[in-house]
């Protein structure tokens, strides 16, 4: 293999996600990457896949591999601490990756890759036409007040409120306040629209002072959920907890704009927008940006709305 290194398989990180041995890809995420109880934070799983994307593209020859575009489909949520094997080839020009779980493809990715010498800021390609207004609007929020209750904060609220309390809270890798999480504390900004500050840890890096591309992907997912709470305040959430029922990111991408850095004047801004509901879909859009405005990233995200087993939800009744 190449030079490629980033967060996801760096020997040196104590969280290293991805190995490469004859026997193929496994990936492996430590307890601190959970999302739902006892499962992977999506976003981690789908921004995962572009480390082996980058490592194949390497070895297929690009000098400068860059991350365009990610997409994954969750048809299972990933198990947490365990070896996951992983299939990963290039298929129509495009990276194909795939975790199974025995016979079952649990998450289902490609990921778009351009030779492209960068450097950090360097512009990679330019929004999708169709939501270019969207983010424009979400980007003009740099400032917005993070005092209060962050929304997870009131979904926890919500859920007991709906009769079914989280005991204990649920640790998720990107919004919860626990040890060893991004800790995004997320606010509404007005209906449908989410925004947050971050700052990215140094260990987040591929190497070169830039942001590893799981990693952008990750930090940008949790708003996606929060969004469609934001839109409604919680209404549609609070029904379906009574109805045990509740919603969890089926598919998910990233389109990188600009290369990041990890280390960023005055910290990251992060919004995100409902966009509308299709019957069980419900959709929603991600941005990463810096104090000034400037994006290098979005995020689209499609929550399924699913019916709760009684196992998942903690009670027998
Ligand atoms: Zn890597
Ligand atoms: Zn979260």
């Amino acid at each position: 293999m190449g030079q490629h290194r980033c967060f996801a398989c760096d020997e040196q990180n104590p969280g290293r996600i991805v190995t490469n041995t004859d026997d193929g890809w496994t990936f492996m995420f430590i307890e601190r990457f959970v999302g739902p109880p006892g499962r992977v934070h999506g976003g981690t799983a789908v921004g995962a896949l572009t480390c082996p994307a980058l490592q194949l593209a390497e070895r297929d020859g690009m000098q400068h591999p860059v991350v365009l575009h990610v997409n994954g489909r969750l048809n299972l949520p990933v198990p947490l601490a365990e070896p996951i094997s992983v299939k990963a080839y290039s298929e129509e020009g495009r990276y194909r990756v795939k975790l199974h779980e025995d016979s079952n493809v649990i998450l289902d990715g490609y990921v778009e890759v351009a030779d492209q010498e960068t450097n950090i800021g360097s512009v990679l390609q330019e929004p999708p036409s169709e939501y270019v207004e969207d983010l424009q609007s979400l980007s003009d929020v740099t400032d917005a007040d993070i005092e209060g209750h962050s929304l997870f904060t009131q979904f926890l609220e919500v859920q007991k409120a709906a009769g079914y309390p989280l005991e204990p809270p649920p640790k998720c890798f990107g919004c919860s306040e626990a040890d060893g999480a991004l800790e995004l504390s997320i606010r509404k900004t007005r209906q449908g629209d989410t925004y947050t500050r971050w700052k990215s840890e140094e260990a987040f890096t591929d190497g070169e002072g830039r942001l590893a591309t799981t990693m952008v992907v990750s930090a940008i997912d949790c708003m996606n959920l929060h969004a469609i709470n934001a839109n409604d305040d919680f209404d549609l959430l609070f029904k379906l907890t009574q109805e045990k029922k509740n919603f969890f990111t089926g598919s998910y991408g990233v389109r990188i704009f600009r290369v990041p850095p990890v280390e960023i004047k005055d910290d990251y801004r992060i919004t995100s927008r409902y966009l509308r509901r299709d019957g069980r879909k419900l959709f929603t859009i991600s941005a990463l940006s810096d104090s000034n405005g400037t994006i290098y990233a979005m995020g689209e995200s499609i929550a399924i709305i699913f019916d709760l087993t009684d196992e998942i939800f903690g009670t027998d009744s």
